[in-house]
């Protein structure tokens, strides 16, 4: 990505991404830096009521099952491309991992996070506390969540309450899956930017996931579900900070060993906050999360800390990009 960067007209860089997810928030926050949008579209209808907004210059319409060629078109219209999770759903994560476009963050990790084992042994190198993982239902004690491997927002989890439970709702999976330790506690979601430019890390936001029935009024009545509708904002016990960043530090550490890369740009730490104020991580993402769009517009509470003034996480982006380019970074942000 580097010789293919070398070729751009830095001072003409467009930002683009695919239009769902953080698409606004991203294209906003690049067009008030000065940059270039386009946005790529899943099908005509998608496109439109993306097209409402002065902010985005272009909107293509995308064929997202050959990425190829869609990728090959920004590249030749100087375009850098942000990765969200609507995207890898869209084209799938092999195809991210070769789309012939300089991509915000490290694709590497695509591969990481498409198999849930590896992504919790990820979270364990990192030295992060984790939920007691299970091999067989055999060896279960306790309430566990059960994830199949291709379970999007939430949607494909399921509890249950024993071994023996287990055993029988597993008769009916014919998907890979994995079986881990359900926590009791409240979700919480770090946002974090690890910035190349200024070389740290910043800790950005948190949020809480809005799922269908967990925080649904189902009295009991119905089945718990996972799936997510929204997400709302949520600061943190300011005593909470030291370990939360301390594990995005960790985090980072572990993505460069393993993987073999430095994230540069947003990603995101998922855990429960138990009762004895302990703090389990159960997933991550090496990317933009959609939580961070609860800020859209008027800032996290933390970006005033590094910057004096807020920015939402789109700004922060398009900030980054812009510096890397004036000091000379911008092969550190993408691969
Ligand atoms: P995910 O899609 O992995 O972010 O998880 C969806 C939701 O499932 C989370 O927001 C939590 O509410 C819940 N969840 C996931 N893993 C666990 C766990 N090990 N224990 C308790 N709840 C969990």
């Amino acid at each position: 990505m580097s010789q293919l960067l070398k070729n751009y007209d830095l001072e003409r860089l467009a930002i683009s991404t695919v239009a769902s997810h953080t698409a606004l928030q991203i294209l906003r926050g690049a067009k008030k830096y000065g940059f270039r949008t386009i946005a790529v579209a899943r099908g005509e209808a998608v496109a439109q009521f993306y097209r409402q907004f002065p902010f985005i210059d272009e909107v293509w319409v995308g064929d997202f099952a050959n990425f190829r060629k869609t990728a090959e078109k920004l590249a030749a219209n100087n375009a850098v491309f942000i990765p969200h999770g609507s995207y890898v759903e869209y084209v799938g994560w092999r195809q991210a991992l070769e789309a012939p476009v300089p991509t915000l963050g490290c694709r590497e990790l695509l591969r990481w996070e498409a198999d849930q084992f590896k992504k919790m042994s990820l979270l364990e190198k990192a030295g992060i506390p984790i939920p007691r993982i299970y091999k067989t239902a055999e060896e279960v004690e306790g309430p566990v969540i059960v994830k199949l491997f291709g379970a999007k927002g939430g949607r494909g989890y399921f509890v249950a309450r024993d071994r023996r439970e287990l055993a029988e709702r597993l008769k009916r999976v014919t998907e890979d899956y994995i079986i881990q330790e359900y926590l009791f506690g409240v979700p919480a979601y770090y946002h974090y930017f690890s910035s190349p430019v200024y070389s740290r890390l910043e800790i950005f936001g948190a949020d809480i996931r809005y799922e269908s029935n967990v925080d649904g009024r189902t009295f009991g009545w119905a089945e718990p579900t996972f799936v997510v509708v929204g997400n709302l904002p949520m600061v943190l016990r300011e005593s909470l900070l030291p370990t939360i960043y301390t594990y995005g530090v960790q985090f980072l550490k572990a993505v460069e060993e393993a993987v073999g890369c430095k994230l540069a740009g947003p990603f995101c730490l998922e855990s429960i906050i138990k009762d004895d104020m302990s703090i389990v991580v159960f997933e991550f993402s090496g990317r933009i999360v959609a939580g961070t769009n609860i800020y859209m517009g008027y800032g996290s509470p933390y970006s005033v800390l590094y910057f004096d003034k807020p920015m939402d996480m789109g700004e922060r982006i398009a900030h980054e990009i812009k510096e890397a380019v004036k000091r000379g970074k911008i092969e550190h942000l993408f691969t």
